[in-house]
């Protein structure tokens, strides 16, 4: 599984960031899944290879325009763009309304169906071989994060096991091999019993704007990645007060130490750290902050980097080396 950052910023797009949206795309074949839409996020996509006739799913985590503001114009290209197949859409209370608002006061015809789905309560929600829950936040509006779980990963027959239980190869082990319990001479063998699989079930979350890491700590345990926003510093996070509702890097990296997660990726930086030679801070300090609380692998997400979580659940940046 890749994760494709499209959009690292918090609040406005900078020069080199834009506002938040990051791509899922599956190890094998075209299939990809969005996650938040803001602004823009069509045009990053210009820069990739992702097809919005390959896209499966779009998972927005909140109402905040950063984080959805461009999913009119996103569907709308992708009408254009003659796409035919049905859209999933996950998202909270709010979006569906205001999707169906736009589509009737601009005159926008979308020739594919979309379903909408409520993110609040979504429990072990199954597409492909996915297994998809979501977390509430805490933040100014529902926010919500994305845990998602693979259903299956690879496995082999155990040839040795079914020879000593006295059952010769046929057309049957082909049928187990498939996952499918079977009846052999009276006896029901059960698939499970005779795979073998080498990989455990990737798992990973995407938060939403958050300011209470700790709201995730059971979607968190035993997961391979989080990905979490930390918008500043604490120092500047305290200066802005409660009504700022935002992580800053020392919380998210504490709880991370904390539940243990092997690999953490930040994202969704104020604008405030644009450039490099910046009085009012630079990513450095988001990166010194959290390393001073971590000791997992820890990964700031720019635009356009991609990251592989590997089926044996290593996590790498791929693009390039930060
Ligand atoms: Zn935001």
């Amino acid at each position: 599984m890749d994760f494709l950052f499209l959009g690292t910023s918090a609040g406005v797009p900078t020069k080199s960031r834009n506002v938040t949206a990051l791509a899922l795309q599956e190890d094998q074949g075209k299939a990809w899944y969005l996650i938040d839409c803001g602004e823009a996020t069509q045009h990053q996509l210009l820069h990739t290879k992702l097809s919005l006739h390959e896209l499966q799913a779009i998972f927005i985590t909140h109402v905040h325009g950063d984080h959805c503001y461009g999913l009119p114009g996103l569907l709308a290209s992708a009408g254009m763009n003659q796409r035919k197949q049905p859209l999933v859409v996950v998202a909270p209370q709010g979006i569906e309304a205001w999707f169906k608002s736009t589509l009737e006061n601009t005159q926008l015809y979308i020739p594919f169906d979309i379903q909408f789905i409520q993110a609040e309560n979504l429990q072990n929600y199954s597409l492909r071989n996915f297994s998809i829950s979501s977390t509430k936040l805490a933040h100014r509006t529902p926010s919500y994060a994305y845990r998602f779980q693979e259903r299956e990963v690879e496995s082999r027959l155990d040839t040795e096991k079914l020879k000593n239980a006295g059952i010769p190869s046929g057309p049957h082990w082909g049928e187990l091999a498939r996952g499918e319990d079977i009846e052999y001479n009276g006896i029901k063998l059960v698939a499970a019993n005779y795979l073998l699989s080498e990989n455990a079930p990737r798992k990973w979350v995407i938060g939403g704007d958050n300011e209470t890491p700790a709201l995730l700590a059971e979607a968190c345990a035993d997961c391979d990645v989080l990905v979490h926003e930390a918008t500043c510093t604490k120092d500047v996070a305290e200066k802005k007060g409660s009504e700022f509702s935002h992580s800053a890097a020392a919380s998210v990296a504490e709880f991370a130490e904390r539940v243990g997660l092997r690999n953490l990726v930040l994202t969704h930086f104020s604008s405030r750290y644009h450039g490099t030679h910046n009085k009012r801070g630079s990513l450095e300090d988001i990166r010194k902050e959290a390393a001073a609380y971590y000791s997992g692998n820890l990964y700031l997400a720019d635009d356009f980097a991609r990251f592989r979580l590997s089926t044996k659940g290593e996590f790498t940046r791929v693009d390039k080396s930060e």
